[in-house]
């Protein structure tokens, strides 16, 4: 949709999708293969937002190309037969918000700002949250917990944390341990549980796993 190629629209018209029955479209893009935006874009207000976590980044020229490539995309559509937000002059956005101050947590800052869009949607957030190492560490521990807890797999055979009935490459010995509240199944290396641990664990009356503590 931003990016791509006119000759790409047919491929990718989203015929199912009916954006008029939206609100907001809020998407993680990959920039450079090396770097993660948010495209956040606002109905009601014609705004397209390409959030960018590095500082001093020229935001407003890229989120100003995004509302166009965004038009060029919904004519195209139109052309299939599909009008629903192609009349719609979006136009460029930018907002307040905090800065990663590393090398690598756009990712993180990026699902956190997603988080608060839609807490407070449809006001426009003023986003709360501080990127310092400490809170980066924190804020990927509890994306990482959220995932956990949303996981849909098989939890009498797949380990929640890998998602794989295979050995983890760094045990020579696999361990298993079952959450005794919730029936999870972990490899005890995936969850930093050493031979000991898992003895320990076996021992005591109920064991409960990361989510269920
Ligand atoms: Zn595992
Ligand atoms: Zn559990």
């Amino acid at each position: 949709m931003l990016f791509g190629q006119n000759s790409q629209v047919q491929r990718n018209l989203l015929s199912k999708v009916k954006f008029a029955s939206y609100d907001c479209l809020l998407s993680a893009v990959h920039v450079n293969n090396n770097h993660w935006n948010l495209l956040f874009v606002h109905a009601a207000e014609k705004k397209v937002y390409l959030i960018d976590p590095f500082k001093n980044a020229p935001e407003m020229e890229a989120s100003e190309k995004a509302a166009d490539k965004f038009k060029e995309y919904l004519n195209m559509r139109r052309q299939h037969q599909h009008s629903d937000w192609a009349n719609i002059n979006w136009e460029g956005g930018v907002l307040k918000h905090p800065c990663q101050q590393d090398g690598n947590s756009c990712g993180v800052v990026v699902a956190m700002m997603a988080k608060e869009i839609i807490h407070y949607f449809p006001e426009i957030p003023e986003f709360s949250f501080s990127t310092t190492r400490a809170h980066m560490i924190k804020g990927r521990r509890l994306l990482a917990f959220d995932l956990l807890q949303g996981s849909v797999f098989q939890n009498d055979s797949w380990c929640v944390m890998c998602a794989s009935k295979k050995t983890p490459i760094s045990a020579c010995k696999v361990e298993w341990i079952q959450c005794d509240t919730c029936d999870r199944w972990y490899h005890a290396d995936c969850i930093g549980l050493s031979t000991k641990d898992v003895k320990k664990a076996a021992g005591e009356v109920e064991w409960k796993c990361l989510v269920c503590k």
